[in-house]
């Protein structure tokens, strides 16, 4: 008896959706450089969108998430050392500026005041900044250094994607509320301009929120 072909269907079908899937914005981002001081920034022109937070909040699996790569960003092995403003080029042309982590305990003070002035200086001064992600963990919501960029950031009228990330460690309820609680916070903290700030639950381990976070950044850069 002959044998049915039963894979091709399904096959093609497979083919064909996998070819119409729109690419994340962040796909196929490529290392640039990486600066340590305002000098070694690239010159401006292309859109950039920074993503900072916390050290260990989990931004550098948020970007691999969203870049679809297991090692674009690398994790510190120590935390709160990595010293450099990590560029990636997207394929819009655009830039992605993974700024080091911040609120590592262990970081000598004055250290520590020098490296936030750069930080806190690049968002308030660059002008191809287009919007800022911030990593925040769902459990714990944005804490005192997060606001205090978010302070210096905010009133430039720019968009800021909050990731409330490690989503996966609650459970669906605590999850909304952790968003929700998140969002009612920002409001209240910065009044109408609060309105520019979107709040997703998100994960690196499960993907929750990856395609949500996908078409606002998409959107940043159209
Ligand atoms: P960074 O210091 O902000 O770049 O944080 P990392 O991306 O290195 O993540 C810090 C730790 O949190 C690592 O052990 C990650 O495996 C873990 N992590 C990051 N994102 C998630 C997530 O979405 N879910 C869970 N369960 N763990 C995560």
């Amino acid at each position: 008896m002959k044998k049915r072909a039963i894979v091709a269907k399904p096959t093609h079908r497979t083919a064909a959706a996998d070819a119409s899937r729109v690419p994340g914005p962040l796909e196929h981002a490529t290392f640039v450089t990486g600066a340590t001081s305002p000098a070694q920034l690239p010159s401006e022109g292309a859109r950039e969108i920074a993503f900072a937070g916390r050290s260990n909040a989990g931004k550098s699996s948020a970007i691999n998430a969203l870049a679809r790569q297991h090692r674009l960003a690398f994790a510190s092995r120590t935390p709160g050392r990595t010293r450099e403003v990590n560029f990636f080029r997207l394929r819009s042309g655009g830039l992605v500026a993974d700024l080091p982590g911040y609120g590592y305990a262990a970081v000598p003070e004055a250290l520590k005041r020098s490296w936030q002035e750069f930080l806190w200086s690049y968002v308030t001064t660059r002008s191809a900044l287009i919007g800022l992600v911030l990593i925040v963990d769902a459990r714990h919501g944005p804490r005192s250094l997060d606001f205090d960029l978010l302070d210096a950031f905010m009133p430039s009228a720019r968009p800021v994607l909050v990731l409330a990330t490690k989503i996966d460690k609650l459970n669906v309820a605590e999850g909304r509320d952790a968003v929700a609680r998140i969002g009612a916070g920002l409001r209240e903290r910065f009044g109408h301009i609060g309105e520019r700030v979107s709040v997703v639950g998100f994960s690196a381990t499960t993907k929750r929120g990856l395609a949500e976070a996908d078409a606002i950044l998409r959107s940043w850069l159209e």
